[in-house]
């Protein structure tokens, strides 16, 4: 079985992320969703909320599973047999970070980091820009998953 994993924080999924999940599982047999616990970041929604919108939007593909993790990325990846980390490159601005984690993660246990190029309707999205616009009332609808889309809604509706 060939297996990868999509590292992040997810808070929340979006149609950004969905799209290299996606072409993930056309590549792999199981793709691997590792919501990383970052005790540090409040985030908007918690673990168990970002699983549950993340398993609603993922809930067609079949072969993508989902759990939260806390420790380091190369640990869950040698608990779990996995030789690849599938990361979307948005931007240059992406590039610099990014190739030091795969190196580092590469020295580390060996793990290869595969780069998939966002598709160009996605590269200027973040889940923060997301929670930015839709807490000013800004159109959303094309960029998050239906279920994300609604719950920020009902979120955003509360006093
Ligand atoms: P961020 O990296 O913006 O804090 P996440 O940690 O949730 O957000 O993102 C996890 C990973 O998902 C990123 O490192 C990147 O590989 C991928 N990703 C996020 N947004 C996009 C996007 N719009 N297009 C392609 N890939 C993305």
């Amino acid at each position: 079985m060939r297996r990868a994993v999509c590292p992040g924080s997810f808070d929340p999924i979006t149609n950004g992320h969905l799209d290299i999940v996606a072409r993930a599982s056309r590549l792999y047999d199981v793709v691997h969703i590792a919501v990383m616990i970052n005790k540090s970041k409040q985030g908007l929604f918690t673990v168990d909320e970002r699983i549950a919108l993340i398993e609603e939007s993922v809930k067609d593909y079949g072969n993508v599973q989902v759990e939260a993790f806390h420790g380091l990325l190369v640990d869950y990846c040698k608990q779990r047999d996995i030789p690849a980390i599938v990361k979307g490159l948005r931007a240059v601005s992406d590039f610099d970070y990014e190739l030091q984690m795969a190196q580092m993660n590469n020295g580390l246990s060996g793990v290869e980091t595969l780069f998939i190029p966002t598709n160009p309707a996605y590269s200027f999205l973040s889940s923060s820009l997301v929670k930015e616009v839709a807490a000013w009332g800004g159109d959303i609808s094309h960029l998050v998953p239906e279920v994300v889309l609604r719950e920020l809604r009902q979120r955003l509706a509360r006093p």
